[in-house]
């Protein structure tokens, strides 16, 4: 293994915590029924709303602006506030703010890089270029990173075989020279191993189902619970 790529929400940059950090601080500062919500409830509801508005981005059904209006504007409506769409990207510039307060990476980041220090590391993201190389900036991980591929700047998305041979191609290694690691088992994981690469699935809630498991092996995946984990399977220790 000459080169290791790496997701990076909710794998090396903890995305969900910062999510749910950035929408309770905001939602406090807010009037209301918003501000009343339960927490739970409403971070939940706020998660659910990216996990669908994302996708529809990364399809390429709504721009990346068009997903976060739509966010904000189905989030304050549950709460009876109809925003118009100037309001709502208002709104979602104000929430951003608080989530990049809370922007942090997962506590096994750093000692995992250290560890695999002698392979070459690389990002492959669904997401936009400009903003993700911001926030790998603002973490600290950019002067780790090799490369970073992102799916904003080229038209396919993980799992598409495409992108991991492409990140391999920039890299100058075969698919067989490569592992990629993510926290999502079809898109990340079973994804890279569908191009030749060693996909290694990050589950860090230890909530896989037997099916997963199953779905896992059967594509020759490991499953690690944490990034602690990793050196082992790709044999450094
Ligand atoms: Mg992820």
């Amino acid at each position: 293994m000459k080169v290791v790529l790496f997701d990076l929400d909710d794998t090396l940059f903890a995305h969900r915590e910062s999510v749910v950090s950035g929408i309770t601080q905001y939602r406090r500062s807010l009037g209301g029924a918003i501000a009343a919500a339960d927490a739970r409830a409403a971070a939940h509801r706020w998660r659910e709303l990216e996990e669908v508005h994302y996708h529809r981005y990364l399809s390429g059904e709504l721009t990346f602006a068009q997903q976060r209006r739509e966010r904000a504007r189905l989030f304050a409506e549950e709460y009876g506030v109809l925003l118009e769409d100037h309001e709502a990207d208002a709104w979602f510039d104000s929430y951003f703010q608080e989530y990049m307060r809370a922007w942090t990476l997962h506590d096994d980041t750093i000692a995992c890089l250290d560890a695999i220090a002698p392979l070459r590391i690389g990002i492959i993201t669904n997401g936009d270029l400009a903003f993700q190389l911001a926030k790998i900036e603002r973490i600290g991980l950019a002067p780790r990173i090799e490369n970073v591929i992102a799916s904003g700047q080229l038209g396919y998305a993980k799992p598409d075989a495409r992108i991991f041979e492409h990140a391999c191609r920039v890299f100058g290694v075969p698919p067989s020279e490569a592992a990629y690691v993510g926290d999502r088992l079809q898109t990340d994981a079973i994804g890279a191993a569908s191009a030749g690469l060693l996909g290694v699935w990050l589950d860090r809630s230890r909530a896989a189902s037997p099916d997963e498991l199953a779905s896992a092996a059967a594509s020759g995946v490991p499953v690690i619970h944490g990034l602690g984990e990793l050196p082992a399977v790709l044999g450094l220790r």
